[in-house]
Parts: C-alpha cells; sequence; structure tokens
C-alpha cells in the first residue's frame, strides 16, 4: 500500500501486518519461552539467521514487536526496540555505544534524571560536558577529538528550551558523531528527529504515546541516516550486520538482553492502545496549552511564562519551523511566588502529580520536587526558579481549565 498517514498507520498497522482470526490488533503473547518443531529453527533464532522469530521474551515478544513496527513508522526509521522505561532505553543506549575515554556532549536543559545518569557515566570514565544547546557553535566548541555522541532534548522539561536542532544535526553529520535527540516531549506527532539528521531517536512512551498514564515503556528508534561502520564501537559480533543496522543489533544484544530492561506483552498492548489516539490528543493538548499560556500571560499575578507557542517564547521560531504545534508542555512563575503553593492547592482540576502527556492536566511545583535532589547550584544553571510550576495540558474543556485558573489565581 501507499505511504499512509500518520493515524491510519497506526490504527491499521497491526491489521495489515496479518492477525489470526481476523483480530485487529496483535494479541498479549504472555509466553516467555518460544518453541519449534525442529531444532534448526530454534538455532536459526539464536544465530539471527531465521528473521522474525523469538526466543525467549526478555528480547522482545511478538507484543512488544508489533509495538515496535509502529513507533519505526512514525519515526520514519529503519528499526525500534522497546523497553520497560523511557530512562531504560536512555540508559541502554549511552552503556553500549560509549565506553571509557569517550565524550559525549549534550544539551543542559535535560530531563533531571538523564542529567543524574550524566554523573553515572562519568563515574564510569565517560567524559560529559554540558551546553546551552541554543546553538550550533556551543555545541561545535565542546567537541574535542574522543567526542562521539551528542544528545538533545527536542522541548526542554521545565524550562522549555529548544536547541538549534537543524544546524547541531549537520554539525553532527559533518564531523561523523551519533546525534541522539530525546523526541519524547513533542513524539512523533508533532516531529520527528530524522528531518534533523538524528541518528537515534529516544521516546518515552510512558508520556504522550500511551497517554493514559497506565503503563511504563520506552523506545529507541535508528533513522537509518548513522552509518554504524564508521562508529567505533560496534563490537566485531556485530559489525556483519549491515551498517544501518550495527548500532541497533549492539543496542538490542548488549543493552535489551545483557541489561534487561523488558517492556512486558502486557505494558506494550497498553502503550498500543493509547498509541491509536496519540495525534488527535496531542493536537487537542496543544490547543489547550497554547491557550492557559495566553491566558497566564495576560494575567497580572502571572510573571513569566515558557511555552514555545508564544511569541515571546526566545525560540518560538525554530518551534514554528519545526514542530507541528508547541505540545502540552508549559511553565510560568507567579509574581509573588510566595503564594506558589496555595495557589496550586487552590486548583479543583489539574492533579497535583509528577508525569506529563496526560490526557489529564497534571500541575507540580518544580524546585520542591523533580529538582529537589539536584540542589541550588544544578537548578541555577539548567535555569529553574523557586517559583517555577511545571503543567502538563490534557484534553479537558478549556472553558473549566480557566475558570479554575480563574478562581485559584485571587490567591495570587
Ligand atoms: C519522562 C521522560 C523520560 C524518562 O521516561 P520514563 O518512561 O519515565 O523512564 C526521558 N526523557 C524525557 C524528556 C522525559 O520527559
Amino acid at each position: 500500500m501507499d505511504k499512509q498517514g500518520f493515524t491510519t498507520g497506526i490504527v491499521h498497522g497491526d491489521r495489515n501486518a496479518g492477525v489470526e482470526h481476523g483480530g485487529l490488533r496483535q494479541p498479549i503473547h504472555t509466553s516467555v519461552q518460544y518453541g519449534f518443531e525442529r531444532v534448526e529453527d530454534l538455532i536459526g533464532v539464536f544465530q539471527g539467521t531465521k528473521k522474525g522469530g523469538y526466543n525467549y521474551a526478555r528480547q522482545g515478544t511478538p507484543t512488544t514487536a508489533a509495538l515496535e513496527r509502529k513507533l519505526t513508522m512514525l519515526e520514519e526509521g529503519v528499526g525500534s526496540i522497546c523497553f520497560s522505561t523511557g530512562m531504560a532505553a536512555i540508559t541502554a543506549v549511552f552503556l553500549t555505544l560509549l565506553r571509557a575515554g569517550d565524550h559525549l556532549v549534550a544539551s543542559r536543559y535535560v530531563f533531571g534524571n538523564t542529567n543524574s545518569l550524566f554523573g553515572t557515566l562519568r563515574t564510569l570514565g565517560v567524559e560529559v560536558t554540558t551546553v546551552d544547546a541554543g546553538t550550533r557553535e556551543n555545541v561545535a566548541d565542546a567537541i574535542r577529538p574522543n567526542t562521539r555522541m551528542v544528545f538533545v532534548e527536542t522541548i526542554a522539561n521545565p524550562g522549555t528550551q529548544i536547541p538549534d536542532l537543524l544546524r547541531i544535526g549537520e554539525l553532527c553529520r559533518e564531523r561523523g558523531l551519533a546525534y541522539v535527540v530525546d523526541n519524547t516531549i513533542t513524539s512523533p506527532a508533532l516531529f520527528k528527529p530524522k528531518h534533523v539528521n538524528a541518528s537515534l531517536v529516544i521516546n518515552s512512551l510512558t508520556k504522550t504515546i500511551a497517554g493514559h498514564g497506565a503503563a511504563l515503556g520506552g523506545a529507541v528508534t535508528d533513522t537509518g541516516l548513522f552509518d554504524w561502520s564508521q562508529y567505533p564501537n560496534i563490537a566485531d559480533d556485530y559489525r556483519r550486520a549491515g551498517r544501518t543496522e550495527q548500532g541497533l543489533l549492539q543496542i538490542r544484544k548488549k543493552g535489551l538482553r545483557d541489561m534487561g530492561a523488558a517492556l512486558s506483552s502486557e505494558q506494550a498492548h497498553q502503550i498500543a492502545l493509547g498509541a491509536e489516539t496519540l495525534a488527535l490528543r496531542v493536537a487537542k493538548c496543544s490547543e489547550n496549552a497554547l491557550a492557559l499560556a495566553q491566558y497566564l500571560e495576560r494575567h497580572e499575578a502571572i510573571g513569566q511564562v515558557f511555552y514555545p507557542g508564544l511569541e515571546s517564547h526566545p525560540q518560538h521560531g525554530i518551534a514554528k519551523s519545526l514542530f507541528r504545534s508547541g505540545s502540552w508542555l508549559l511553565s510560568f512563575e507567579l509574581r509573588d511566588p510566595a503564594n506558589m503553593l496555595d495557589v496550586i492547592n487552590a486548583l479543583r482540576l489539574p492533579v497535583k502529580a509528577t508525569g506529563l502527556g496526560d490526557t489529564r492536566t497534571l500541575i507540580i511545583p518544580v524546585a520542591p520536587t523533580i529538582f529537589f535532589e539536584a540542589g541550588a547550584q544544578t537548578r541555577k544553571e539548567m535555569g529553574i526558579s523557586d517559583g517555577m510550576i511545571r503543567l502538563s495540558a490534557g484534553i479537558e474543556e478549556i472553558e473549566d481549565l480557566v475558570a479554575d485558573f480563574e478562581q485559584a489565581l485571587r490567591l495570587a
């Protein structure tokens, strides 16, 4: 069939791949082991010569494979691997593709746990330099002879900074560096990192791809643009694969199989159900986020509002040219942060909870929670003030959200 639209591809993907009894979705395969009539086939699965076979669920099941096919399609890649969480996917990429003595250049504005993971990498002998990735020059200046990889997020959480995605992609291509882009906040519904030359794309499936907050999961997708035959850290065993396949093969063997953070079939199924409405939800959440951001920007009790869809956002131009919309993530500060907790408590609709990309609006004060352990110095470097409030816009009616803020902000 010709190339189909985004949502058409998701909702018909399983059926078009063939499901027994005419099922519309891949069933939940709960088997850990897979048996064969002929032992040659078992051997073939172990040796990778029998394509599409399974042997042990830690390396994948037909249900996780169906989700991987969908993600590959959505990111226009050549292959994907699912993990039990987004952090497991990121960890697997770093630990399988970087070695002691290598150097990683990363955006300074990244998810808190990713930033914490940089600390672990340093204890293992990997050098990590974090920079303001808002310009290509900042990234270029940090590159050393032992630099192997550049890591950025599309929209930083919680400050919503956007790297110079396109020009950093060009830089990585010129220098032969692996370019890893965490697409969690935008999702493939808003942006495909392949279009800016990303080598690998990370998605936390827990967030907007599932959307319901009922399952954890993560994935890495290879865009097929990077020539892994030129990358130094691929084990000889995996050099036999094609030049676009070597990276993912090593991540699947050394990351998924050996480190063991496998996604279960049950969770993969939950995520696939949520993903059917990805584009619809993201459009509605973005619409709500923009309306709320505009409302908050006009409100006299509000100091700063951080949302890429606002013209006041420093990277509004990049967001407009690369992303379909501004996403569901926005942050803001009260003019008088002393009342922050009272205002949040007065809100009835947004759930006082961590998490992102849910169907329900979620709200959290950033400094005392997700960035508490980071400490005051790191918060300052990452541009996080004590009064910053993060909001993940849901799919509720906007009138209800605005009315709720209207009453709560009277306390500000
Ligand atoms: C949540 C998040 C992750 C980690 O995902 P989990 O599924 O919670 O492990 C990684 N990157 C970003 C940008 C995130 O928001």
